[in-house]
C-alpha cells in the first residue's frame, strides 16, 4: 500500500511516499533562511513559501519513490497543530489529491507523528503502552500511550517549547539561526556547571521562559564589564543546554517511575541534540528504559512520519476523514 504524507505545518514543505512502513521517498525544502535575519519563523513567509513549494515537492516526491499520483492509495496530511496559514496550504492540497483520486485522506496530528518518527523504516512492531518525548520548535510535550485512540498529555511547557528557547538565545547572543544546532555544536562539556541556571517544573510540566530571561540578563551584565567574548558565550550557552536537557530528562524519568512504563518514544528537532540524544542511550545502558529515539533524518519536520503514521492509523483503526476535514491551528 502507498501512503502519500504531507507535511507544512511551520516552515518545512515536506512530501513523502512510504510503501506499508517503508519510506520510499521523503523530500522537504525548507524556507529556513528566508526567516534567518528574523531570527524565527514568519508565518506570513511561511505561508507563501508552502505555496510556491509544495506542487515540486509533491512531484519529486513520486518521481523518486518512482510511482506515479495513480499508484497512490492513501493521502494522509498533517492538520493539527501548527501554523493556521501554513496548515492550510497543505490540508487544501490534500483534500484536491484525494478529490482528484478518490483515495482516502486522513488528517494527522503533527505532535504523535513526531514520537511516530522512531516506528518509521523499521517495522517496529508498537508495543502499547508506551510514554512519549516531543521536544521541537514548537512544542515540549510528555504522553502517556495507551494505544492511538487513548493518549494522555502528561507534561508540557507552560511558556516558551525547549526549541525556541535556543533559538531566542542564539539570536540574542549572535550566533546565528536556528540556535539548536548551533549551541549543540558550541556545548563544551567543561562548562555545563560554570553558571547554576534552572529551569522552572511543576509536576510533569515545565518552564523555560526564566532560563530565558537569565541568560538575557547575564548578556547585558557581561557586556558592562566587557566580558561578553566567545568564550563567555560557550560558557553561557553549555550551561543553558545543560539545565534544559537535564530538566526534560528527569521529568521524563519520574514520568517513567511514576506510570511504571518503560518504554519511551522520542522525537521532534531537538532530538538531533547529541548532548540529549547520548543521555538518554547512557541511561538505557543503566536501566531497564528504552528510548526510542526517532533517526536524526526524521527529528525535523517531515512528511515520511505523517505518512507512516496515516499508514498506521487507517490500517489499525480504520480512521479516515472526509474532505469537510479542517486545518487546526492548536
Ligand atoms: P521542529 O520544530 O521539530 O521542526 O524542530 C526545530 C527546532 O529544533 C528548532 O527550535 C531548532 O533550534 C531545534 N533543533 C534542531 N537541531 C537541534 C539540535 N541539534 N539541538 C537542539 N535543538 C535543535
Ligand atoms: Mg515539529
Amino acid at each position: 500500500m502507498y501512503t502519500l504524507g504531507i507535511e507544512t505545518s511551520c516552515d518545512e514543505t515536506s512530501c513523502a511516499v512510504t510503501k506499508n512502513c517503508e519510506v520510499i521517498s521523503n523530500i522537504t525544502i525548507s524556507s529556513l533562511k528566508e526567516h534567518k535575519k528574523y531570527g524565527g519563523v514568519i508565518p506570513e513567509i511561511a505561508t507563501r513559501a508552502h505555496l510556491k513549494n509544495i506542487n515540486r515537492v509533491f512531484e519529486l516526491a513520486l518521481k523518486t519513490a518512482n510511482i506515479t499520483k495513480k499508484k497512490i492509495d492513501l493521502i494522509a496530511v498533517t492538520n493539527r497543530p501548527g501554523l493556521i496559514g501554513s496548515l492550510v496550504v497543505g490540508v487544501n492540497f490534500a483534500k484536491a489529491i484525494s478529490l482528484a483520486l478518490k483515495k482516502p485522506l486522513i488528517g494527522i496530528n503533527h505532535l504523535h507523528a513526531h514520537f511516530f518518527a522512531p516506528y518509521l523504516d523499521y517495522n517496529n512492531k508498537i508495543k502499547f503502552p508506551f510514554l512519549s518525548l516531543v521536544v521541537s520548535g514548537g512544542h515540549t510535550e510528555i504522553y502517556q500511550v495507551k494505544s492511538f485512540n487513548e493518549i494522555k498529555t502528561l507534561g508540557r511547557t507552560r511558556d516558551d517549547a525547549c526549541g525556541e528557547v535556543f533559538d531566542k538565545i542564539a539570536k540574542a547572543y549572535h550566533l546565528g539561526y536556528p540556535g539548536g544546532p548551533v549551541i549543540d555544536k558550541l556545548f563544551n562539556d567543561a562548562y555545563k556547571k560554570e553558571f547554576l541556571f534552572k529551569c522552572g517544573k511543576i509536576g510533569f510540566d515545565l518552564s523555560f521562559s526564566g532560563i530565558k530571561t537569565a541568560l538575557m540578563y547575564k548578556k547585558i551584565q557581561m557586556e558592562k564589564n566587557g566580558e561578553f567574548n566567545l568564550k563567555m558565550k560557550i560558557k553561557l550557552v553549555s550551561s543553558f543546554q545543560y539545565s534544559a536537557l537535564e530538566t526534560i530528562i528527569k521529568t521524563t524519568l519520574e514520568a517513567v517511575n511514576k506510570f511504571k512504563i518503560y518504554r519511551v518514544a522520542c522525537g521532534g528537532g531537538v532530538l538531533a541534540n547529541q548532548y540529549l540524544r547520548e543521555r538518554l542511550l547512557e541511561i538505557e545502558k543503566q536501566t531497564k528504559i528504552s528510548f526510542l529515539i526517532s533517526p536524526k533524518k526524521y527529528t525535523g519536520d517531515n512528511a515520511a512520519m505523517v505518512a507512516g503514521l496515516g499508514f498506521y492509523l487507517y490500517n489499525s483503526l480504520g480512521v479516515t476523514h472526509n474532505l469537510r476535514m479542517k486545518p487546526e491551528a492548536n
